[in-house]
C-alpha cells in the first residue's frame, strides 16, 4: 500500500518537527529541581519538622551529591527564623559545594544576597544580585530573574528607597504576568500597591491593591486579606471615598480581632480614627476618633515595633491641642518624644518638634516656645543635610539601576523573540496537524471507495459469468475456460478431460411435479456436485439440464470414478430432499483431450459419447473412443 506508506511518512515528519519545539519550550521554563521545590513547600507547611529532617540529613551524610540542596533549604529555614549569620554560612557552603549545579548555585547566591540585605549589607547584596541577574538573563531563567527583582525591591524598601523598590517590583510584576511563572503577579501587586500608597499615589495604589485583595480572597488567606484591606482603606481615605474606606477598615479590624493580630488591629484602629476626623469635625466624630486612637495606642504599647504607638500618641496630642486640652497635648507629645528618642534622626523627630512648638505657643510661655523653635530649626537643618547626603547615594544607585534596566530590556527583547518563535512553531504544528488530519481522512475515504468498487466489480463479474439457478459457470464462461485450456495444451501438452452431462428424463419431473420441482432438482444437482468434485474441476451449465465439466488434473479413470461417486450421492439426496418417487440420474459423455483440438470438435466428441450413454440405457458414463 503506497498510500499507507505516505501517511506514515507524514506522521514521522510531523513528530520530528514537534519534538524540537517541545524541548525548546522546556528550556524556556527551566524549572528547578523537584526535590528543592518539595523542600520549600515542606518548610512552609511544617518548618520545625522539615528543619529537623534537614539537620539529620546534613549530620549523617557528609559527602552526598544532594548535600548542597539540603544546605540551601536549611539556610532558607534559618533565614526565615531570622538567624542570619548561620543562614549566611550555610548558603555559602551550598554555593561552594562541588555537586551544586549552576542553577542551584545561583539560587543559593540569591538567598545569600537576601540575607545580606536583611543584615543591612546593601552594597555587597546589590552587587551579588546583579551577578545572579546577569546569569538568569543569559540563561533565560525567568523564575530566578523575578526572584532577583523582588529581592532588589525588598532591599531598596529596607533602606527607604521606595522609588527604586517600585521599579524592581514593577519589572518583576511584568515578567510574572508575561510568563505565568510560579510567582503569582497578584502577590507582587500587593507590594507595588503598598509603595504607591506610601507615595500618596492613591489611584495607582487602588488598582494594584485591589488585585492583591481579590487574590487573597480567592486563596482564602485571611491574614493577607486583612492586611491589604487596611491598606485599601487608607487608599480610599486618600481618595476621600469615606464609605468604602470605612468598609475596608471595619473588615480589617474584624479579621485582625479574630486572628489576634494586634499589630494590624492597632494600625487599622488608628487609620479609622484618622478617617473619622477627615470626614467630619463634629463633637461625635472627634470623640469617636479619640476613642479609636486610645485603643490603638494601648494595643500598640505592647508591640515590639513602636511605629503605631508613636503615631497614635501624635494623633492624640493633635486632637487634644485642637480641642484646647493643652496639658494632655503636651503629655502625649512628650511620650512620643520618648518613643523615638533613640532612633536615627528623621521626619518623625521633625514632626514631633513642630507639634511641641505649636503646643507651647498655645500655652503662651514665651521662653519655652523660643527654645522649642530653636530646637526645631536646628533639627530641620541636620535632617535636611542628611537627606542631601543620602540623595547623592540615591543618584549613584540610580545610575547603576539605569544599567540594570538596559540589561533588563535586552532580556525582554530576547524572551519576546523566544515567545514569538514558540508561537510560530505552535502555529506551524497546528497547521501541519490539520493537514495531516485532512490527508488521513481523504485517504480513508479513498480507501473505502476503492474497497466498495472492488466488491462491486467482483459482483458484476460473478453475475456475468455465473448461472443464477445452479451457481455453476454459465455457458459463455465454461466455453471460454475450455478455449483457454485448449490454448495452453498447444504449448505444454498437458492432457485433461471434459464431460458432457445431461439429466435423464428430466422432462417427466417437470411434467409430473411441476416446474418448481424441476428447478429444485437442478439446484440439488449442483449442490451435490460441489460436494463431490475437487476444486480443479470447472463446472458449467450449457443450457436446460445439460452441463459441461472440465477435469483439469484427473485421468479418464479418475473421472469415471468421480462421476460414479456423484451418482451414488445424488440418488439418495433426491429421494430425501425432493420426493421418494423421484430418481435423479444423469448420463455423461467423457472425452480425454491430449492433442490439439478445436472447441467444437471436443464438444462434438463428448456429445457423441453422451448420446451413446443415453441410447444404451442412461444413468452411466461413456468414454469417447476414436473410431
Ligand atoms: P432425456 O433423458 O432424453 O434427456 O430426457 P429428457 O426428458 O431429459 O429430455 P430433454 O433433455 O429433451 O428435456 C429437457 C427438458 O428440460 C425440457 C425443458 O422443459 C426442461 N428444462 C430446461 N431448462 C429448464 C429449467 O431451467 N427448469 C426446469 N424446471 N426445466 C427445464
Ligand atoms: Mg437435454
Ligand atoms: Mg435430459
Amino acid at each position: 500500500m503506497s498510500k499507507l506508506g505516505l501517511i506514515v511518512a507524514i506522521f514521522v515528519f510531523t513528530v520530528s518537527i514537534l519534538k524540537p519545539v517541545s524541548s525548546s519550550a522546556n528550556q524556556l521554563n527551566s524549572a528547578p529541581n523537584d526535590d528543592v521545590i518539595a523542600g520549600i513547600k515542606a518548610l512552609h507547611r511544617a518548618p520545625e519538622k522539615e528543619m529537623a529532617r534537614l539537620k539529620t540529613l546534613l549530620d549523617e551524610n557528609k559527602s552526598a551529591a544532594k548535600r548542597h540542596e539540603w544546605l540551601y533549604l536549611y539556610a532558607l529555614g534559618k533565614e526565615k527564623r531570622g538567624e542570619y549569620d548561620e543562614a549566611l554560612s550555610l548558603a555559602e557552603s551550598s554555593i561552594n559545594d562541588v555537586y551544586a549545579s549552576s542553577l542551584m548555585q545561583q539560587r543559593a547566591k540569591l538567598l545569600k544576597a537576601k540575607i545580606l540585605s536583611r543584615k543591612g549589607e546593601m552594597q555587597e547584596a546589590i552587587s551579588l544580585l546583579n551577578a545572579v541577574k546577569q546569569w538568569s538573563m543569559n540563561y533565560g531563567v525567568i523564575q530566578l530573574n523575578i526572584g532577583v527583582l523582588m529581592t532588589l525591591g525588598a532591599a531598596f524598601e529596607n533602606i527607604e528607597e521606595s522609588k527604586l523598590a517600585l521599579d524592581n517590583y514593577l519589572s518583576a510584576y511584568n515578567l510574572a504576568t508575561q510568563f505565568k511563572t510560579q510567582v503569582p503577579p497578584s502577590h507582587i501587586a500587593g507590594l507595588i500597591g503598598t509603595i504607591y500608597l506610601q507615595q500618596s499615589k492613591f489611584q495607582e495604589a487602588k488598582a494594584y491593591l485591589n488585585e492583591a485583595y481579590e487574590f487573597a480572597v480567592e486563596k482564602k488567606n485571611t491574614v493577607n486579606q486583612s492586611n491589604v484591606a487596611e491598606k485599601l482603606a487608607r487608599t480610599e481615605l486618600g481618595l476621600s471615598n469615606f464609605k468604602t474606606s470605612a468598609r475596608f477598615f471595619n473588615l480589617a479590624i474584624k479579621i485582625a480581632r479574630k486572628n489576634d493580630d494586634t499589630a494590624l488591629l492597632a494600625k487599622a484602629l488608628l487609620g479609622k480614627g484618622e478617617m473619622w476626623l477627615a470626614q467630619d469635625d463634629t463633637a461625635e466624630a472627634i470623640n469617636t476618633a479619640r476613642n479609636l486612637f486610645k485603643e490603638a495606642s494601648d494595643l500598640a504599647l505592647t508591640l515590639e515595633s513602636k511605629t503605631v504607638y508613636f503615631e497614635s500618641l501624635i494623633a492624640l496630642s493633635r486632637l487634644a491641642l485642637s480641642s484646647g486640652d493643652k496639658t494632655r497635648a503636651l503629655e502625649k507629645v512628650r511620650l512620643a518624644e520618648e518613643v523615638i528618642a533613640n532612633e536615627k534622626l528623621g521626619i518623625s523627630h521633625l514632626e514631633t518638634a513642630y507639634l511641641k512648638l505649636s503646643i507651647l505657643e498655645a500655652f503662651g510661655n514665651k521662653q519655652d516656645t523660643i527654645d522649642a523653635l530653636k530646637k526645631y530649626i536646628e533639627l530641620s537643618k541636620i535632617i535636611t543635610e542628611s537627606l542631601d547626603k543620602s540623595r547623592v547615594q540615591i543618584i549613584r544607585t540610580l545610575y547603576e539601576l539605569d544599567e540594570i534596566q538596559a540589561e533588563n530590556s535586552d532580556l525582554k527583547a530576547i524572551t519576546q523573540l523566544q515567545e514569538e518563535k514558540l508561537t510560530l512553531n505552535q502555529q506551524r504544528n497546528f497547521l501541519l496537524a490539520v493537514i495531516t488530519g485532512l490527508f488521513l481522512l481523504l485517504s480513508l475515504l479513498l480507501f473505502l471507495l476503492y474497497i466498495k468498487r472492488a466488491r462491486y466489480q467482483r459482483r458484476l463479474e460473478r453475475l456475468a459469468t455465473t448461472d443464477a439457478l445452479t451457481r455453476f459457470y454459465n455457458r459463455a464462461k465454461i466455453l471460454e475456460l475450455l478455449n483457454a485450456k485448449l490454448e495452453t495444451l498447444e504449448n505444454s501438452a498437458n492432457e485433461f478431460c471434459i464431460a458432457m452431462i445431461d439429466i435423464d428424463f428430466f422432462k417427466s419431473i417437470n411434467d409430473n411435479y411441476g416446474h418448481k420441482m424441476g428447478d429444485d432438482a437442478l439446484r440439488l444437482f449442483s449442490q451435490t456436485a460441489r460436494q463431490i468434485f475437487p476444486d480443479h474441476v470447472d463446472m458449467g451449465r450449457l443450457g436446460g439440464e445439460e452441463f459441461l465439466f472440465i477435469f483439469h488434473k484427473s485421468t479418464e479413470r479418475q473421472c469415471v470414478q468421480l462421476l460414479d461417486d456423484f451418482r451414488k450421492l445424488l440418488k439418495p439426496a433426491a429421494c430425501n430432499q425432493l420426493s421418494e418417487e423421484i430418481s435423479l440420474t444423469f448420463s455423461a459423455g467423457l472425452k480425454e483431450i491430449n492433442s490439439p483440438h478445436t472447441t467444437t470438435a471436443c464438444l462434438e466428441d463428448a456429445d457423441k459419447a453422451l448420446y451413446e450413454a443415453k441410447e444404451t440405457g442412461r444413468d452411466q458414463t461413456v468414454i469417447f473412443k476414436c473410431l
